[in-house]
């Protein structure tokens, strides 16, 4: 399916990283992978359309207090903290470095935003209920319009997914692709 972006958007891509992503990672969320191509479809229609593309990536101390209750991932440094292969980044992408669950809070994602003169977020990665969830209801607090890929996200069951697209939808006005 092609996909075309409204003026003045931008494609958030959130913590599509090794750790997440590939087998071999500390926090692996099953099924994460087979939205990968769909990512990849989205982001180079972002491209072609000169859409900014902006990475949102997970990136701890070794210390983080988050480990208190989530086993130690994408360690600032390591390859667990890069994005997966397929999806990695071009030059002039942006990367946002995150430690908490919004990709807004304690980040630059919000003076991008602004000097990129963009009013509407297009949302992929995951988890559907967790980071993305988090960073849409802080869009969405900021006066952004939200749109969310249906294809795009992944969680750890189809239900959560159900559940938090009925979320975005009623809760948040955002647009479900
Ligand atoms: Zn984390």
């Amino acid at each position: 399916m092609t996909v075309v972006f409204d003026e003045r958007s931008a494609l958030l891509i959130i913590d599509m990283l090794n750790d997440f992503i590939e087998e071999s990672g500390s926090l692996v969320v099953p099924g994460a992978k087979r939205i990968v191509p769909r990512i990849r479809e989205i982001l180079e229609a972002a491209r072609s359309q000169g859409v900014p593309v902006i990475y949102v990536a997970d990136s701890h101390r070794r210390d983080d207090r988050e480990f208190a209750y989530w086993p130690p991932h994408a360690v600032a440094g390591t390859w667990g903290s890069e994005v997966v292969g397929e999806l990695a980044p071009a030059p002039d992408d942006y990367v946002v470095p995150k430690r908490r669950y919004s990709a807004f809070f304690g980040t630059d994602l919000d003076n991008y935003l602004r000097e990129l003169e963009v009013r509407k977020l297009y949302l992929t990665g995951v988890l559907t209920n967790i980071c993305v969830y988090a960073t849409a209801l802080d869009a969405a607090m900021r006066n952004y319009e939200v749109a969310v890929f249906r294809d795009g996200v992944a969680s750890l069951s189809e239900e959560t997914d159900a559940f938090i697209f009925q979320q975005l939808k009623e809760v948040l006005q955002a647009e479900l692709i």
